[in-house]
């Protein structure tokens, strides 16, 4: 496998007016050779379909693997499959060691099902943050949330000054919203125990793809209630 930047041509059409537009759709992404692809990705602009036509803006999803040596990343990013494919994508992804050799140990692996997935990956990747904490702060605060109005999305953004920067959907549209840096610290400890319990296989195993989202988020927490629940385990 070939990794560098990488890129084909499609026919695409305008879904207002049909009219028909040459867009360059991203195979790969190396973001360390070209950091213009990282900013147009992560302002949303990477494969615009900008109609001549009708000047309507749709923006193309599609698979894509998001490098960055620098920060020991890769991420394939995969919006045409369902969830179920997805799972078997990861599976083969976990089977093909010749996509990591090379790697330095602490290399983050994952795959995605979305953009707004990929890139909060690369946000929580560049601040030295770890995705699979970041996931479990989110999905205590959708559980136990104080919204009046139930919370569609939930994004990671940035950390400053000690405390985690998110935006938020609900029926109203996209807000932001802020925690302490403390949830962080508490989430990463919670983790720690729970590897330590090594109740869940997953968390011993590290190295290799993986699929970090709410699922994933949900298994920890309902362990670490288990544990919590059992006295003496602990
Ligand atoms: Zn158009």
């Amino acid at each position: 496998m070939n990794l560098e930047t990488s890129f084909h041509q499609v026919l695409a059409q305008c879904p207002v007016c049909f009219n028909e537009e040459t867009l360059t759709i991203w195979d790969m992404i190396d973001a360390s050779t070209d950091p213009d692809l990282r900013e147009k990705l992560l302002r949303k602009t990477l494969q615009s379909l900008d109609c001549r036509n009708c000047g309507h803006a749709t923006l193309i999803a599609s698979p894509l693997t998001y490098l960055d040596p620098d920060h020991g990343l890769i991420i394939e990013c995969r919006p045409d499959l369902s969830p179920a494919e997805l799972k078997s994508r990861l599976d083969q992804l976990r089977q093909e060691p010749e996509l990591v050799e090379g790697l330095a140990g602490d290399s983050c692996l994952r795959l995605v099902a979305s953009m707004n997935d990929l890139i909060e990956k690369i946000h929580a990747r560049e601040q030295k943050l770890d995705d699979r904490v970041l996931e479990i702060v989110k999905l205590a605060v959708l559980r136990h949330g104080t919204a009046e109005t139930a919370i569609e999305e939930l994004r990671f953004v940035r950390a400053i000054a000690d405390e985690l920067h998110f935006v938020l959907r609900n029926n109203d549209g996209w807000f932001q919203y802020a925690l302490p840096g403390q949830a962080y610290d508490n989430a990463a400890q919670l983790l720690d125990r729970l590897i330590d319990t090594g109740l869940l296989p997953e968390l011993e195993d590290e190295a290799g793809f993986l699929l970090v989202d709410q699922a994933y988020a949900a298994r920890c927490l309902d362990a670490f209630t288990a544990v919590q629940t059992a006295p003496g385990e602990v």
